[in-house]
């Protein structure tokens, strides 16, 4: 097998081809301005937006008035935090932000950058599997608070969180929910307006859909503020004219979820366990990280103990494409935050690899990759620290 195996679908999927060809069509049909109130064209546009709108409001359970359009989670995120914060502020001169230590550097760095202008952070606990500490939490709501913020699924170790509860416990406490779904959606139920969500956040790269377009739900628009100003598209929420073939591939993507996901789920989850069983097979010293009872059904964490990963990672990088979950900037490479905050031994660190399964691998695939990774561990293991 040639081609290069890519098994990080974490980071990104590759787009359906049914969502590719709705885009083409409505790059080449549906060119209009979805503002332009003067003609049929931007009409046309808006109604594009419109049943976009309506496609991700199936999937998540929310009224498709209630969806902002963004350029992906990141700026959703933003929208979510900042917006809310601005708004609570104009109020009162304290905002106290509750925050999942285990949340994407897009939540912790928003969080983090309001800092010193009134804004007081408090991070939840988690064990050394992740799981969040739900007596903290309620703890933490109960003691007062303005905004909890807790992601449906981790982007490193998989963990599910089960945020309809977690949701409740907020609700009761009267306290606002912001739910980062980057990773949840299309792969796990969620249900926004039943289970009392106030913002959640997504993209669509992460679903089969394409890059840079993504969505905020919104249980009330009247507590945001801005964060871009403009033209006043979207409620004021977001000014900026909307990217309409995205949005229309957003849609898309999301009815392909709500029709296949079960299935698809299930399917990933045979082919995760196909390669598990490749790796327990060859390897011993393995450490399976996260919550094991509620895991996305593509993600598999691991450490090789032993087999430093960027050994293994140059010995495998024009084959399979997996990643270490550490952050590269200014060519300074640093180590996963996520397992930082589980307290793990240096050992285990070392040794950390993502796998994450998707829809469009197959067998063949996940035997040659685990044949590939085994190798390269073993190699490393051989070769000793550091290589
Ligand atoms: N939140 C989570 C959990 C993610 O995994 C990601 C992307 O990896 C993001 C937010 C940011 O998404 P985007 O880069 O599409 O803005």
């Amino acid at each position: 097998m040639n081609e290069m195996i890519f098994l990080d679908n974490h980071s990104t999927t590759p787009i359906d081809p049914r969502v590719l060809e709705v885009m083409n069509k409505v790059f080449i049909n549906n060119f209009g301005n979805p503002s332009s109130v003067d003609h049929v064209f931007g009409e046309e546009a808006k109604e594009v937006v419109t049943s976009a709108a309506r496609q991700v409001a199936a999937l998540l359970g929310v009224n498709y008035q209630n969806v902002i359009f963004t350029s992906g989670a990141t700026e959703s995120i933003n929208l979510a935090i900042k917006g809310r914060v601005e708004a609570i502020k104009a109020k009162k001169n304290k905002v106290k932000v509750l925050v999942s230590p285990l949340e994407h550097q897009a939540v912790i760095s928003c969080c983090e950058s309001l800092l010193g202008s009134g804004v007081d952070l408090t991070y939840l606990k988690v064990d050394d599997a992740g799981r969040l500490d739900l007596e903290d939490l309620r703890e933490s709501c109960n003691a007062g608070a303005d905004l909890l913020c807790i992601m449906a699924a981790n982007h490193e170790i998989g963990n599910i969180f089960p945020i309809k509860e977690i949701s409740t416990i907020a609700t009761e406490a009267r306290v606002e929910f912001f739910c980062d779904a980057t990773q949840g959606v299309g792969k796990m139920e969620i249900c926004f307006e039943d289970w009392g969500i106030d913002y959640l956040a997504f993209s669509a790269h992460k679903f089969y859909g394409p890059k840079g377009v993504g969505g905020l739900l919104v249980k009330d628009k009247n507590r945001l503020r801005p964060v871009l100003h403009g033209g006043g598209q979207q409620s004021g929420l977001r000014s900026g004219t909307l990217n309409v073939p995205g949005i229309a591939g957003l849609g898309k993507a999301c009815e392909l979820r709500n029709r296949e996901m079960v299935g698809d789920e299930k399917a990933i989850g045979v082919l995760k366990e196909q390669f598990v069983s490749g790796l327990k097979e060859h390897l011993k010293n393995l450490e399976f990280i996260g919550d094991q009872a509620n895991k996305l059904a593509g993600n598999v964490s691991f450490s090789a103990l032993g087999a430093n990963n960027q050994g293994v990672i140059s010995r495998i990088r024009n084959r399979v494409a997996i990643s270490t979950g550490s952050a590269c900037s200014s060519g300074v490479i640093a180590e996963s935050k996520v397992l930082r905050a589980l307290n793990q031994p240096p050992k285990v660190v070392d040794g950390f690899l993502r796998v994450c399964v998707g829809k469009f691998n197959n067998g063949q695939e996940i035997d040659e990759a685990a044949r590939i990774i085994v190798g390269a561990i073993e190699e490393v293991r051989k070769v000793g620290v550091g290589n």
